[in-house]
């Protein structure tokens, strides 16, 4: 299994550039934490627990995004529990919803019948997009809503975290 990922497997920041990535022993480049969280082969901050990460991400997004505080905390938490650094073991997420790939029934299916290990359920069944004409902008003007309402801020704000967010997904690069 190839282990690159698009988020830090420890605070969920999305990984783009090359210097993002936090470093290994020698020298090369971590390929699944980010420069913040990882360096030199060890957690920048090795006792932190993932209650205390999900309150600096919160604390971050409230002010960015206008969150209040006890929403922003869980959801913190939703993102940071399927993380490697959280839940032991790299859980795919749909490349084209960002939804967590948990189990079996939550991917999509192939045209055998197979599991999908790249898409979700609700956006590819049977080898072929649920949505195929979707483009990003409309993703991003389906899903504000439904975060907006979730997270109870302005529907604007809501878009640049989508925005941010979608900018993480392959199908969408
Ligand atoms: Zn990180
Ligand atoms: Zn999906």
């Amino acid at each position: 299994m190839t282990e690159i990922v698009s988020i830090c497997q420890s605070c969920g920041m999305p990984l783009q550039k090359p210097d993002d990535y936090g470093t290994e022993p020698d020298g090369s480049k971590s390929r699944i934490f980010c420069h913040y969280c990882y360096q030199k082969g060890t957690f920048t901050d090795p006792d932190i627990s993932i209650k205390e990460m999900a309150g600096k991400g919160a604390a971050i997004m409230s002010e960015m995004y206008e969150i209040p505080p006890e929403k922003a905390i869980g959801f913190a938490l939703e993102q940071l529990q399927p993380l490697k650094r959280w839940s032991g073991r790299i859980i795919p997420v749909c490349e084209s919803c960002g939804m967590p790939l948990m189990s079996e029934t939550d991917c999509g299916t192939e045209v055998d019948g197979t599991a999908s290990m790249r898409y979700c359920t609700h956006c590819y069944q049977n080898g072929a997009f649920t949505d195929p004409d979707l483009t990003r902008e409309e993703m991003i003007k389906k899903y504000a809503p439904l975060m907006a309402a979730e997270l109870d801020i302005p529907v604007q704000k809501a878009e640049e975290m989508v925005e941010i967010f979608t900018s993480t997904l392959p199908r969408w690069k």
